[in-house]
């Protein structure tokens, strides 16, 4: 199953050196979902390649504008196409209010339907059940309500193995109910275990979208071994003063939560305009966290 991950934006506040807002496009299998929606997010996505009408799930994590100002250009683009499909969007509260405030005003009926559901900075909660994934939200530590979102793949079913197919010559009928555990009765009457013909599922893989947010020991168990993990890293460490007042987070802190959490790979983004270069960012996250990568937009990771 594809399981991967694009970064459309990965700059902070303010779009420098042709980085853009935070936005994250996240493909399960050819199922679409939208993280945050900085300003440049449409122009991103046509530019690599990712197709609108494959996105069902928006999630905006916080309402500073460089989190959600795509958004209205998105929904606006959606109804020039003649979207029939309802989109999901999962965001504070107050974004409703800001989207359906700008289509009063302009007058605009849209073609679809808008599902909101509005996510808690309180604690966390699952938003988003499908039967192949589920995705939670959860608490984040920044200076209005904001969330980080938790995709995690379900347990699949086991694998058969081919030749034990042919072997007990079994018959395509019978393939589901195997799958799902069944032991194989041949004709004879012979049981075949389980085990005998199947291999267990892979492990169910996890991304983790740790947006905005200062340093707080609290996400290590919420993202606990996730196979991705994305926390900001704002700030380099000479610069730690800074993220604290401004409700961000260092290189080294965000390595530090890769760490202790035990993800298998980090990446960092939300970059200030003030670094050009990106390489410190990088070499202070190794020397916590080795398997460290930094945010490049267009770039993607699989999971
Ligand atoms: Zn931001
Ligand atoms: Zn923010």
């Amino acid at each position: 199953m594809q399981f991967e991950l694009t970064i459309l934006g990965c700059s902070g506040a303010i779009p420098a050196y042709n980085r853009h807002p935070s936005s994250h496009f996240l493909n399960y299998n050819g199922h679409g979902f939208l993280i945050d929606c900085g300003e440049a997010t449409q122009m991103q996505m046509a530019k690599f390649n990712i197709r609108r009408a494959k996105l069902d799930h928006v999630f905006i994590s916080h309402l500073h504008g460089d989190h959600f100002f795509g958004l209205m250009g998105l929904i606006s683009a959606f109804n020039l196409n003649y979207r029939e499909q309802p989109l999901n969007i999962y965001g504070p509260e107050g974004l409703e209010e800001i989207v359906l405030t700008h289509f009063k005003y302009s007058k605009t009926k849209l073609s679809y339907p808008i599902n909101f559901m509005t996510t808690q900075d309180s604690r966390q909660e699952m938003i988003l059940d499908l039967p192949f994934l589920t995705v939670e939200s959860f608490p984040l530590y920044h200076r209005i309500p904001t969330t980080g979102f938790l995709f995690k793949e379900k347990k699949g079913l086991r694998k058969i193995v081919p030749e034990k197919i042919l072997q007990y010559n079994i018959p395509v009928t019978e393939i589901a109910a195997i799958k799902l555990g069944g032991d194989y009765n041949d004709k004879n009457g012979t049981i075949v275990l389980n085990k005998e013909l199947t291999k267990p599922p892979s492990k169910p893989r996890a991304y983790a979208y740790c947006s905005d947010t200062m340093y707080n020991e609290h996400l290590v168990e919420i993202v606990k071994e996730v196979d991705l993990l994305y926390h900001e890293a704002t700030f380099k460490n000479e610069h730690a003063s800074r993220a604290k007042d401004t409700f961000h987070a260092t290189t080294i802190e965000a390595a530090t939560i890769a760490k202790k959490s035990v993800a298998k790979k980090l990446i960092i983004g939300h970059y200030s305009a003030r670094y050009e270069d990106l390489s410190e960012h990088l070499a202070e996250c190794i020397s916590v966290f080795p398997e460290t990568l930094l945010a490049e937009e267009g770039k993607v990771y699989s999971i």
